[in-house]
């Protein structure tokens, strides 16, 4: 029997406002425990939330930018349920009219391009944090996080396989950077999502029963999470059982999803419309100000990187992928004139050094003064790549100037010509085969005299001087 799956993300993106969604506390992330703590987020009697300007500002940003319908009219709902870490004893957020309706996003996975259809975005207060390790036997609660601003992002279960969930949250996390709405750094919780895995048969029009696994803030974990689902959903219907709706957690220990509690179901929360807030109108000016002020976003740049840069198709994705790339890319190229030896570069020997670091191009040593340098060295011949490359490692380790090093580690070219011609001669002389060949017309030795000269010089020959010299001893 065959079993395919479907899967449905929910992900929360923690917007990039200064204070929160409904207090003027700091939203700062890693300050002592209780600090970013005012009246409302302790949820004290009598004191009333206001909403945060800019939380809807970066919302309608996200909802114009996946050609989403915004609601113009939107409200806010109370989700009651009690937990240690949720003061008020309910969260507020939108059930009924979100900020941000249907929308679409496109994603590339195993090859292919494709669309995922987004439900509705909508606002909401984060929870705080119960801290179990800092009081032996008792448990702590910090509310520096309780309030700050929430875009959930719901998309609908249109997802066929792992790799297109870690896309579709990549794309997701792409656009958001972009926007400048969330700054993606997962590492600190500023994006999580809850995956909901389900199996059906092939031929089946509904959707089987679905598990939600919570709170997933890593790419590999969405793999090893779903996969392990997968797997999971498919020995029990396989062996006839049905899998039970209900909430999981995943364990990057062990590698395994678990049962935290059956699912909950929207009535069990109590929504009801919050009485303290109005709901929130948003003028056609005001919504046509935010359109005229959205960044060029990765598909736009990507199409500019291939028809008017005139990139190759693969290096405009890769570079339009990431704003830190992208911003390195658009910086060197303003500083120099070989826009396709930049974007090679990037995407080779840069990429990798990254890849190695586990790191954004803007953690790196890397200008982009000194790359356009660089890649100026390279394209005038200067240093071959081979020295470039070695140029680049040195600069990643001590952030030296391009000239520096090559000078220091006595990189430069040998310009004298006098020198370069007697290399030169004696490598005609001692290959008298190849000089005959190459005089009865195979053109495509000179390649061979050039790279012998290379060699001997440890690459440092101005290879301009070289074909020249070369040039006049083969004629
Ligand atoms: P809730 O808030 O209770 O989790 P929603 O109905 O809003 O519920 O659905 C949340 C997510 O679950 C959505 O991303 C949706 O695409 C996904 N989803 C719904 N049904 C299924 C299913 N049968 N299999 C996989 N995903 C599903
Ligand atoms: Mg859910």
């Amino acid at each position: 029997m065959t079993w395919q799956t479907v899967i449905g993300l929910e992900i929360h993106v923690q917007l990039s406002t200064k204070s929160k969604l409904f207090s003027g506390a700091s939203t700062g992330f890693g300050a002592e425990p209780n600090t970013h703590v005012d009246l409302v987020d302790m949820g004290l009697p009598g004191v009333l939330p206001v909403p945060n300007k800019d939380a809807f500002l970066k919302a309608i940003r996200f909802g114009l930018a996946t050609n989403a319908e915004i609601n113009q009219v939107s409200s806010f709902d109370r989700k009651n349920y009690f937990y240690p870490d949720l003061p008020k004893g309910y969260q507020i957020t939108q059930m009924a009219m979100p900020i941000v309706g249907k929308g679409s996003i496109k994603i590339f996975a195993n090859g292919e391009e494709k669309i995922i259809n987004i439900t509705r975005a909508h606002l909401e207060e984060d929870a705080g944090k119960s801290v179990h390790d800092l009081f032996e036997g008792e448990t702590g609660i910090d509310l520096n996080r309780a309030g700050t601003p929430l875009l959930e992002i719901v998309s609908e279960p249109e997802i066929a396989n792992a790799k297109e969930a870690v896309a579709y949250f990549k794309a997701i996390r792409q656009i958001v950077t972009f926007l400048d709405i969330c700054d993606g750094v997962m590492a600190e919780g500023s994006m999580r999502c809850d995956v909901n895995v389900s199996m059906k048969k092939v031929d089946d029009s509904e959707l089987g029963t679905r598990a939600e696994i919570k709170n997933i803030n890593s790419f590999k974990f969405i793999e090893r999470a779903i996969a392990f689902e997968i797997d999971r959903q498919t020995k029990i219907l396989e062996s006839g059982g049905s899998v039970a709706q209900e909430t999981r957690l995943y364990d990057s220990v062990k590698n395994e999803t678990r049962s935290m509690r059956s699912k909950e179901e929207a009535n069990d929360y109590r929504y009801f419309p919050e009485p303290d807030l109005l709901p929130v109108v948003i003028s056609d000016k005001e919504l046509e100000e935010i359109r005229s002020s959205l960044p060029e976003l990765p598909e736009q740049k990507e199409k500019r990187y291939i028809n008017e840069v005139k990139l190759e198709a693969s290096e405009a994705r890769i570079i339009a992928s990431s704003k830190t790339m992208a911003n390195m890319f658009e910086e060197a190229c303003l500083k120099t004139d070989d826009s396709s030896l930049v974007a090679r570069w990037l995407v080779g020997e840069v990429s990798a050094l990254l890849n190695k670091d586990n790191i954004e191009i803007d953690e790196s040593n890397l200008t982009s003064n000194n790359f356009a340098v660089l890649i100026g060295r390279i394209s005038d011949k200067t240093i071959s790549g081979k020295i470039a490359k070695s140029v680049l490692e040195e600069i990643w380790e001590s952030g030296d100037g391009v000239d520096a090093i090559i000078k220091d580690k006595g990189l430069v070219q040998i310009q004298d010509e006098s020198l370069l011609e007697s290399i030169a001669k004696k490598i005609v002389e001692d290959n008298p085969g190849q000089v005959n060949a190459y005089k009865g017309g195979k053109d495509r030795l000179f390649g061979f005299f050039v790279g012998q000269v290379m060699k001997e010089t440890q690459g440092k020959a101005n290879p301009q001087s070289v074909n020249e010299i070369l040039k006049k001893l083969l004629k």
